[in-house]
């Protein structure tokens, strides 16, 4: 990614002609990413004068010169623009010839519309080889940066993007980083994040209770990095917001941070200093490469790999199949983890308490994670608007399959098959993001959070002004979740404007529709399995089969519903759930099985009595809650500390058999009974399961074949189910969307089986299948909202 804008352009001799002048505006991500110069260079390169300027809605060109030298020009801005710049159109138009000499760069300047705005990049190779070389300006420069690196999405406040509307505006340039900004020919030309070690932001560290000695520059660094050694926890501030970090090869730091943290036994992820290193503590094949070290920088899941053992302390990603790791992304990362004595493998945990934002001003910083660290390693150049690290599985097939979309994916645009209203999709309530979308595009937030914080809904209110301005999209209609109780749907009716509620589950199928670039003339299979959704009923659902387009759906199958017996108790604890199930399949509580030896006998009498009666039980189909209890039943996992745990562990089970089990182990039964009318939805029987699950484990069949045999069981249900539908109803195309598709056990089996049947699999790659995603889809349903708002 580090080709400078020189070596980009391939310089064609001028050629003899007449003289044309034409006007081309380039519209994309082409701010911020070494455009102008790229221009510069090519059009210097073919002896053509004019000039380039940024305005709001992209970049505008005049060239002049021979006719074939201009459409040369004009056919490589398009073909081959820098590195991280994505051209979406350029639109040319012939002007008369001025007899202009020379190529210049003009000052920005305000037009209509809107371009967009780049997301942060990874420092670039050519800046860290500068950052190490001790006779470079630069050398150990914790924020080195140029025109195809560093922060953007961050620290941007406005469009067009120059440095007066970054939070770089506080940094006066120094006379040589000046020249280097003026200069076209400098990789550093119009860097708006430019500065040194004599005009640029500041490291500092503050040690706690320490209040006045403070250490700064190279020195604030070797301080940090010493308390790190010794099993201590800092706050590091780094490009979207602070990281909370400690040596991930320390247990009592690991567990400390935990503790203070209020984490609960949910996985760490962690940053290694090199691409072999991370090749020790994760298995990773091919595209996880490509990944961890490209300039999107995210954490990358994988299985763990063969030193993972020796280099994380046991606590670091507990009882979950897989391990999150990234690589360095800002200098000050890569400064951090230098392998000369200190530790290497860092957690890097977001910045905050759990359930509470990430922080990213520094007053707020000293406030809210007094309790948690030992001191703060920070810095002086403002952080516009939080953005945490994104989080990637790769699948077999080198799909990415996206846990949260934030820094280096946002705000890239997704584009949109149709045309959409200027709107906004305020998301759901937990993984909360939201959309904005407008002509053929639509602009996912970074990760806001769970909206039932105060602090978070202030939260999504400055990321939709933010992602306001920086698209400039002024919404005329509003899509919420039909959920009336979400604090979603009241952020959305505060705002007053014509609102569209879309039902959750419709919602995630519509956004992996969309990001397949389906028109929606014609339905789609979905396959939403998810942890909890408002149905059009009143009753939870999420193990739903719907026959869907954007306008509407049809609830064709789903799993029996059970009742959930006292809400969020069930989900919190999951033998509840298990109990739930075993009775809605009137199986008896046997003394022995373990979710009925967590409960007290009181408790099983009021249990009984509640479900009985359905007093304070919601009925619902969730798959997720299916997942729980099939993993409470077999002991795994009774209670969780965090959301899905129970899940995760029963697929770490699972997984450890399966691998050991050939040919694949064998399902239980789960039939899909037909529907009872035309009008009412197939139900997947769940009795047959649960009783041979309990057979199973009456007669001692380790819970990992259980659990490798449940996953088979509802990989290949959904998959006869799907076979079953698709044929009724003449669809080829299967969406699956939903949290619970963050198994990819489940995913894997289940695409197989579709596939290997023909039918098209259409998985999400863009956004994720869990809530984050969800925005999307309230969005392109919104778009399609016909009738009265
Ligand atoms: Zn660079
Ligand atoms: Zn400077
Ligand atoms: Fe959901």
């Amino acid at each position: 990614m580090s080709a400078s804008p020189e070596s980009a352009v391939r310089v064609a001799p001028p050629a003899p002609g007449p003289v044309v002048r034409r006007r081309l505006r380039v519209r994309g991500v082409v701010q911020g990413v070494g455009f102008r110069p790229h221009v510069y260079a090519l059009a210097t390169g073919l002896g053509l004068a004019g000039h380039v300027a940024n305005g709001s809605s992209g970049v505008s060109v005049e060239v002049e010169g021979p006719r074939e030298a201009v459409e040369h020009f004009g056919a490589q801005l398009a073909e081959r623009p820098p590195p991280l710049a994505r051209v979406v159109s350029v639109e040319q138009g012939e002007l008369e010839p001025l007899g202009e000499r020379g190529f210049t760069i003009r000052p920005s300047h305000e037009e209509e519309g809107r371009t967009l705005a780049p997301a942060d990049t990874a420092v670039c190779e050519r800046c860290l080889a500068e950052m190490w070389d001790p006779d470079d300006r630069r050398h150990r420069h914790p924020f080195i940066t140029c025109t195809h690196c560093g922060p953007r999405f961050t620290l941007i406040e406005d469009l067009p993007y120059d440095r007066s509307r970054t939070t770089m505006t506080g940094f006066p340039l120094c006379e040589r980083c000046a020249a280097e900004y003026r200069d076209p020919a400098d990789r550093r030309f119009h860097a708006q994040p430019v500065a040194c070690h004599s005009c640029g932001p500041r490291l500092r560290f503050t040690p706690a209770g320490f209040g006045a000695r403070r250490h700064v520059d190279l020195d604030a660094l070797r301080a940090a990095r010493g308390m790190l050694a010794r099993g201590a926890i800092l706050a590091v501030k780094g490009l979207g917001g602070y990281h909370l970090a400690c040596d991930a090869g320390n247990p009592e730091a690991v567990e400390e941070l935990r503790r203070r943290k209020g984490r609960g036994d949910k996985p760490l992820a962690v940053m290694v200093d090199s691409l072999d290193t991370a090749a020790r503590v994760a298995r990773l094949g091919p595209y996880e490469r490509e990944l961890l070290s490209g300039p999107r920088r995210p954490v990358v899941l994988a299985r763990p790999g063969p030193e993972a053992g020796r280099l994380l302390a046991d606590r670091v990603c507990a009882g979950s199949p897989r391990v999150g790791v990234m690589l360095p992304y800002t200098p000050l990362h890569h400064l951090l983890t230098e392998p000369d004595g200190g530790p290497t493998v860092l957690v890097m945990t977001s910045g905050n308490r759990s359930g509470e934002p990430l922080v990213t001003d520094d007053t707020q910083a000293v406030e809210r994670l007094a309790d948690l660290v030992d001191g703060w390693l920070w810095h002086d150049r403002p952080i516009r608007v939080p953005c945490d690290d994104s989080v990637v599985r790769v699948r077999p097939d080198g799909t990415e399959a996206l846990v949260r979309r934030s820094r280096g994916y946002v705000p890239e645009p997704l584009p949109l098959p149709f045309p959409a209203p200027p709107l906004l999709a305020v998301g759901g309530d937990l993984k909360n993001t939201l959309c904005l979308a407008s002509g053929d595009q639509a602009w996912l937030s970074a990760h806001v959070g769970d909206l039932g914080e105060l602090a978070t809904q202030q939260g999504f209110e400055r990321a939709r002004a933010h992602l306001g301005r920086l698209t400039g999209v002024a919404p005329e209609r509003i899509a919420h979740d039909a959920h009336p109780g979400y604090h979603s749907t009241r952020l959305a009716r505060r705002l007053g404007r014509a609102l569209v509620p879309v039902q959750h589950h419709h919602a995630h199928l519509a956004s992996c529709m969309a990001e397949h670039g389906l028109d929606g003339s014609r339905p789609v299979l979905g396959v939403a399995f998810d942890g909890t959704g408002y149905g059009t009923d009143g009753s939870v659902w999420g193990g739903e089969v719907l026959l869907a387009d954007y306008r509407g759906f049809q609830r064709l199958a789903r799993l029996a519903p059970v009742p959930l017996p006292g809400g969020d108790a069930a989900v919190r604890l999951p033998y509840r759930m298990a109990l739930a199930h075993l009775h809605a399949a009137g199986l008896p509580w046997e003394e022995w099985l373990p979710c009925v030896r967590q409960a007290e006998p009181q408790e099983l009498r009021v249990l009984r009595r509640q479900l009985s009666g359905g007093v304070g039980c919601v009925p619902t189909s969730s798959a997720g809650r299916l997942f729980d209890a099939a993993s409470a039943l077999a002991g795994v996992c009774p209670r969780v500390s965090y959301e899905a745990q129970a899940a995760v562990e029963w697929e770490a089970l699972a997984l450890r058999a399966w691998d050991e089990t050939s040919p694949a182990p064998s399902a239980y039964p789960l039939p899909l009974a037909a529907a009872p009318s035309a009008r009412r939805p197939a139900s997947w029987n769940l009795r047959p399961l649960w009783r041979a699950v309990v057979d199973d484990l009456r007669d001692g069949v380790p819970p990992a074949l259980v659990a490798a045999r449940f996953h088979r069981s509802v990989a290949y249900a959904v998959y006869a189910g799907c076979r079953t539908l698709a044929t009724r109803h003449r669809v080829r195309q299967v969406a699956l969307s939903g949290g619970v598709f963050a198994n990819s056990l489940l995913e894997e089996t289940v695409t197989d089986l579709l596939r290997a049947d023909g039918l098209e699999v259409l998985r999400h790659q863009r956004v994720p299948a869990n809530d984050g995603g969800l925005a999307l889809g309230q969005a392109v349903v919104a778009a399609h909202h016909r009738g009265p708002l």
